[in-house]
């Protein structure tokens, strides 16, 4: 099985590296061309386009920003559906609207293709030691015909349903990690305006009701540490939950916490923060408060 793999970022190429080290033959395509050529260095094969990766391989992974680029890079010009071998199976790893992926895979069926969302959990840490939790939307069928993938790149592997299935779950996930983020920054901050140390809070709240991933994950590693590169972008929590108040309004669901949480990664997006990681917005308080 030949794999191809769109979208070498902070996701997609320790995946890669992965399938490399478990003796797939991986294809490698990036628009930022020393991505690809970095994942030459480590013994893929790296493609100039889309459609020339897809011309090659029997399975193609991508992991991508959103929707649209998935899109663009699936039926743009020179895309992967115009190239690839009939049978051919795509798995879109990204977080992206379940919508978006069953309307991919109603024009993939139309040329004989197979596509199915895989989108995944664990951060860039899960994605290098091999420990994701993956969400597959997919058939049965497809869905054992690519699990060998599966589990070289994961631990806890779901066949949540049929396609869009994995979308929606990951995007229920997120919804709850983006509040619980933002939870996080404004209860740390009336905390330290109350006079509490943030390493008291850390240490009680680790093993009280308020814990959550966001303070297991992110407390030490990111706020307490004051760096904010690597990890999970502002701008991509603010992507998942942008995906569930769009659920909401086409599912009539309210969601107001949601809704309150997008506005202050939206703060923190205004300041220029976007590509830092998410536990950033503790920043916004910092500078509402002097905190
Ligand atoms: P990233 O921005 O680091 O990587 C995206 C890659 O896609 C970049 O290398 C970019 O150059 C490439 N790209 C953009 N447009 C392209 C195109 N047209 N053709 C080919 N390549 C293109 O993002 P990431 O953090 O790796 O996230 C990827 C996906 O995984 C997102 O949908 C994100 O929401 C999801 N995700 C990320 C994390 C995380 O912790 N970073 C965790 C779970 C899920």
């Amino acid at each position: 099985m030949k794999i191809g793999f769109i979208g070498l970022g902070a996701m997609g190429k320790p995946m890669a590296c992965n399938l490399i080290a478990a003796g797939y033959e991986v294809h490698a395509f990036d628009v930022v061309e020393a991505a690809v050529k970095e994942m030459e260095g480590k013994g893929a094969i790296g493609a100039a386009t889309a459609g020339e990766l897809a011309a090659r391989v029997d399975v193609i992974i991508c992991s991508l920003p959103n929707a649209k680029i998935v899109e663009g890079v699936m039926t743009g010009k020179g895309s992967v559906f115009d190239n690839c071998k009939k049978g051919t199976v795509i798995i879109d790893m990204s977080s992206v609207a379940p919508n978006s992926t069953k309307a991919m895979a109603q024009k993939a069926a139309q040329k004989g293709i197979s596509y199915i969302d895989a989108p995944v959990s664990g951060g860039v840490s899960g994605a290098t030691a091999g420990t994701l939790t993956i969400m597959v939307g997919a058939d049965d069928e497809t869905f054992q015909k690519v699990k060998p993938v599966f589990d070289v790149l994961g631990k806890n592997i779901y066949h949540i349903g049929e396609v869009g299935g994995g979308d929606a779950i990951k995007m229920v996930n997120n919804l709850l990690l983006g509040c619980n983020m933002a939870a996080l920054a404004e209860a740390l901050t009336l905390g330290v305006k109350c006079g509490l140390s943030v390493e008291t809070m850390k240490e009680v709240i680790s093993v009280s009701s308020g814990r959550s991933y966001a303070l297991d994950a992110k407390l030490e590693k990111f706020i307490m540490a004051d760096q904010f590169t690597g990890g999970f972008a502002v701008d991509l929590q603010y992507k998942d939950l942008g995906l569930a108040l769009e659920a909401s309004r086409d599912e009539k669901v309210p969601l107001p916490m949601t809704a309150a949480a997008v506005q202050v990664y939206e703060a923190a997006r205004a300041k220029g923060q976007g590509r830092e990681d998410m536990s950033s917005v503790v920043k916004v308080w910092e500078d509402l408060t002097g905190a």
